[in-house]
């Protein structure tokens, strides 16, 4: 089953330096899911090839520009292209009223449903869920209501130890219940059979967890513990310290921090200021607390990978 995020913005504030505001695509099960519509989103698509037509629900962090400006065009241009299927919309209060205002004003009736989802950026509960994945709100610490959003897929059965079940010829119809967890009866022989000896664990349950816009907040960790991919806002170095604590938002030391206590695999930061045009810098700051750190730059795509994979902490 895919499972990638796509980095379709990564700037925070204003574009600079062929970095855009906020938006990602993340693609579960060949589904995609955007979170964060920055202006210029839409340009973003067809430049990384993501088919838009297909993307059935929207996350946004919070009322900040950088994170939602890019909406109304994206809204307006699905009506002009004829959309039909509906789309959903999980924000913060507030976002609905800014966008029906800018369609009254048009005088333009969708010819889609548009439905809004208020999230209530207090608490950490799920707000979406289909047959693969589930969606979590994660409360931030930002100068206005902000939620993170984590990914995670449904928890899976248990696995048939094939061999085994070969081995001992055993009727298909046993399957669904061992994968299930039960016990069950050798019709052959009679004899009881535990769940135990014929199946393997679950394979271990992927998630992400989007993180921005965020000052320094203990509280999340808990909520992202062993995420395999963390997103974290990295606004400034560790030398603007005291500009992101003014301004709720976090450094690279706060980034490398927060995934190394919530034991993730792997660290993106991004949100970056403008001031900032080589970023290694950041880089190198973020992987001495935390070594598997990643820019989260334009048009990279990130794997959220099946199996555990073991990395060399140094
Ligand atoms: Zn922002
Ligand atoms: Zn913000």
């Amino acid at each position: 089953m895919t499972f990638q995020i796509t980095i379709l913005g990564s700037n925070s504030a204003v574009p600079a330096h062929g970095r855009n505001p906020s938006a990602q695509v993340v693609e579960i099960s060949k589904k995609p899911y955007l979170i964060d519509c920055g202006e210029g989103t839409q340009m973003r698509f067809s430049q990384y090839g993501i088919k838009s037509s297909r993307i059935e629900q929207i996350f946004i962090s919070h009322l900040h520009g950088d994170h939602y400006f890019g909406l109304i065009g994206l809204i307006s241009s699905y009506h002009l292209l004829r959309r039909n299927k509906p789309l959903d919309i999980f924000s913060p209060t507030g976002l609905e009223e800014i966008i029906r205002v800018q369609l009254e004003a048009g005088q333009t009736e969708l010819c889609y449903p548009l439905h809004f989802h208020i999230v209530d950026t207090e608490r950490h509960q799920m707000i979406f869920e289909n047959r693969q994945m589930e969606v979590w709100s994660l409360p931030l610490n930002h100068r206005i209501p902000c939620s993170g959003f984590l990914f995670r897929e449904k928890k899976k059965e248990r696995r048939i130890n094939k061999e085994l079940f070969e081995a001992m010829q055993l009727p298909h119809h046993l399957a669904p219940r061992l994968k299930a967890g039960e016990d069950v009866q050798d019709p052959n022989t009679g004899e009881f059979l535990s769940n135990k000896k014929l199946t393997l664990p679950p394979n271990h349950e992927r998630s992400y967890a989007y993180c921005s816009d965020t000052a320094y907040y203990e509280p999340l960790i808990d909520l992202i513990k062993d995420a395999d991919i963390l997103y974290h806002d990295c606004t400034f170095d560790k030398a603007g310290t005291d500009r992101a604590v003014q301004t709720y938002h976090g450094t690279t030391e706060h980034a490398a921090t927060i995934a190394q206590k919530a034991g993730v695999r792997r660290l993106l930061i991004g949100h970056f200021s403008a001031k900032y045009e080589d970023l290694s810098p950041l880089l190198e700051e973020a992987r001495e607390i935390f070594p598997e750190t990643e820019l989260a730059l334009e048009g990279e795509i990130f794997q959220v990978e099946a199996a555990p994979v073991l990395f060399n902490k140094g």
